[in-house]
This record gives C-alpha cells, sequence and structure tokens, in this order.
C-alpha cells in the first residue's frame, strides 16, 4: 500500500466507503501480523498519581478542577501494586500521572528502583514533561520507557489546549528528542477528533509518527469531561473538523501500523472507553498489538479521571486482567511473555 505522501494519508482519512475501508483494515491486519507477529503484550497501567499542575483544556485532572479529590499513591503502595502486575503475568508497568511536582527526581528514582529490584519488570514512565536531569537520572534508576503524546502537530491548536505555564514546562518534541539521546524507548501519540484539528492536522501527525521514528505509539479518541473546557471551543469547519468516533480512531490506528511497520501499538482506554463490547478487540484486529490493563487500586482509579466514563472502573482487578486475556487468546492471537521490547529499537541498533 502506498503511504508514501501526506496526501495519501489524507484521502484514508476522508475515506467513507465501508467496503474499501474493510479491505485496508484487513491490509493493516496482515501487515501487522508480518511485521510483529501475533504476540499481544500485556503492559500493567499504575496510575500513582493525580495531582498536576497544568491547565489542558481537554483533562480531568487540570489544576483548576477543585471538584476532585486527588491522591498520590506512596512508594509501598506502588511497589505493592507492581508486585500485583508481576503475579498477573505481566512484563512491564507503566507508571502514569498527572504533571506532579512533588515526584521529585529522587523520589521516583527510589520507585522505580524498588520495582526494578523487587520485580525486575520493565519501566515505562509517563509523568508528563519533565527536565532533561530528571529524565537522565530516571533513566539511571532503571526506568528503559518514556511516554509522552504530542497530541497534535498543529502548534496554535496544541497551545490552545495545553497553555503554558510561564516559565514552565517543555516543548514537547525537545522531551522526545532527550529520551531519544538518553537511550529510552520512546512512546508518543495524539488524541483523534480535538475540537479544532482538521484532516490535514491529523494527516501530519500521522507523517511525523514515521519521521520521528517511535518505539511505541498511542492514539485515542478526544472524550469531553464535563470540568474543562475544550467541549466549548470552536471546531474547524464542517468538512475539516475530524470526527472523535470510533471509525477515525481505526483509520488513524490502520495507518499508523502501516507508516510504521514495527512499532508497538496499544488498542489503548480511550478507545475501550467509546466502544465497551468490542473496542480493543478491533483496535488489535486493525494494527494494534499492545494492551494495558489496568492496575491502579480501585478506591484510586476513580479519582483517575482524565475523562468520565473510563472502562474498567468497577471491576476487580482480577476480572478485568482475566477477561482480557480470554478477549485475546478468543481472537486466535497469543499473549506476549516478557517485556516485550521495542522491535524498532532493536532495528535502529542493528543499523
Ligand atoms: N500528565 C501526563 C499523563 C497524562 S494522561 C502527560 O501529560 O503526558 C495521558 C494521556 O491521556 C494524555 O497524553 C492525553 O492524550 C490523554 N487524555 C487526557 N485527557 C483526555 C481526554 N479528555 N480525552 C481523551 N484523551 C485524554
Amino acid at each position: 500500500m502506498d503511504l508514501s505522501s501526506r496526501s495519501k494519508i489524507l484521502s484514508w482519512l476522508r475515506e467513507e466507503d465501508s467496503a474499501k475501508l474493510e479491505l485496508f483494515y484487513d491490509a493493516a491486519n496482515r501487515f501487522r501480523k508480518k511485521q510483529v507477529g501475533d504476540e499481544v503484550h500485556l503492559r500493567g497501567l499504575i496510575e500513582f498519581s493525580n495531582h498536576c499542575v497544568c491547565s489542558c483544556t481537554y483533562c480531568g485532572l487540570r489544576v483548576e478542577n477543585r471538584d476532585l479529590e486527588r491522591y498520590r499513591m506512596t512508594p509501598e503502595e506502588i511497589l505493592s501494586s507492581a508486585r500485583n502486575a508481576k503475579s498477573a503475568g505481566y512484563g512491564t508497568v507503566v507508571l502514569q500521572s498527572g504533571d506532579d511536582p512533588r515526584t521529585t527526581t529522587d523520589w521516583m528514582s527510589n520507585v522505580i528502583r524498588n520495582i526494578r529490584t523487587e520485580t525486575g519488570l520493565a519501566v515505562t514512565l509517563s509523568v508528563g514533561e519533565r527536565t532533561r536531569e530528571d529524565l537522565a537520572a530516571w533513566r539511571e534508576a532503571g526506568a528503559e520507557r518514556y511516554l509522552l503524546r504530542f497530541e497534535t502537530s498543529n502548534k496554535a491548536l496544541f497551545n490552545r489546549i495545553h497553555p503554558r505555564r510561564p516559565g514552565q514546562g517543555r516543548d514537547r518534541f525537545e522531551v522526545l528528542r532527550d529520551l531519544r539521546n538518553l537511550g529510552y524507548e520512546v512512546g508518543s501519540g495524539v488524541m483523534i477528533g480535538i475540537p479544532g484539528q482538521t484532516y490535514e492536522d491529523l494527516a501530519q501527525d500521522i507523517d511525523l509518527f514515521r519521521e520521528l521514528d517511535l518505539d511505541m505509539i498511542g492514539v485515542g479518541p478526544w472524550i469531553s469531561h464535563p470540568r474543562a473546557p475544550l467541549a466549548n471551543m470552536p471546531c474547524a469547519s464542517k468538512q475539516d473538523q475530524v470526527s472523535n468516533n470510533e471509525e477515525m480512531v481505526y483509520k488513524v490506528l490502520a495507518l499508523t501500523r502501516l507508516v510504521c511497520p514495527l512499532t508497538n501499538i496499544p488498542a489503548t482506554t480511550g478507545l475501550a472507553t467509546i466502544n465497551r463490547d468490542s473496542g480493543r478487540e478491533l483496535g488489535l484486529d486493525r494494527g494494534a498489538n499492545v494492551l494495558m490493563p489496568n492496575c491502579t487500586p480501585l478506591r484510586f482509579r476513580r479519582l483517575y479521571e482524565i475523562y468520565p466514563a473510563k472502562v474498567c472502573m468497577d471491576e476487580t482487578e482480577d476480572a478485568c486482567q482475566s477477561a482480557m486475556r480470554d478477549r485475546v487468546e478468543a481472537m486466535g492471537r497469543t499473549i506476549g511473555v516478557g517485556p516485550g521490547p521495542s522491535r524498532n529499537r532493536e532495528a535502529r541498533i542493528r543499523n
């Protein structure tokens, strides 16, 4: 499939013929099988703090949301969740939080070291725009992967949804470069259907995935949060505004797989939230090869409300995890064993 130019990406984003889309998804699925095989890697997600100093207009954790009860798990609680992830058979934990300055360099290093020593799990961080010194210290402490979505490559739109804090915060592309130089596996991604996001913008995002040679790419629908003002912001014109519907997410997943053959791509919680019954399966069928079961203790999980009605809020951890395994196996796919590193990175090192 020729996706060498942005205009070809664009025309698939605009495609509405369902028969053509079925063939397109099929091609992406076969390509996924050929490039990364049938394994589905499971990453245990630990949402360890919902404190945040940012004002992102899309996110329920934004500092202005005073209705949200805030929490920060203790290092012992985080370690205990990591132990659960290990017993569930996962090879990796993803430590995610708001941009929380109280998780200092040393605090985080200590958490990472404990998890590495006690469980041997691979550690992925998703903790926002931190300084190069923090990133270096945490790499040193044993974190190997980092996720930071650039959300949209349209600078004006990004600035609108992510107001800059005076003298703080960092350009996300600069952070991604630091991460690469420090030897992390680098993950990024975007939200789909942000008010004001055009098809051109999204095609540029996907082109950029290719250019940045990312190890992990997470994409999901923008979901409106009642305590976040983005829903009231202006949309692009009717013919240009990208929808945040399910179909659009599948188009982006398939395109992402086709332009980034070896990348690890999750079927995200956001996708599962807009289609509880089969979002994850359909995502895995259309390019994805990773799932991120939630390992946050239930009492905290309901407070990590980046958007409302997230899936797996009321299930017990065990039920959530075994359901995922069963579903993967029912699809004829296998569960990945071990940390499931980036094949992209392996190829980069070989060349
Ligand atoms: N503070 C970290 C982690 C944030 S949550 C950071 O900013 O990187 C991780 C991702 O959730 C964000 O990158 C964003 O893409 C997504 N997200 C947040 N609010 C959302 C919403 N309302 N709808 C869809 N995705 C959202």
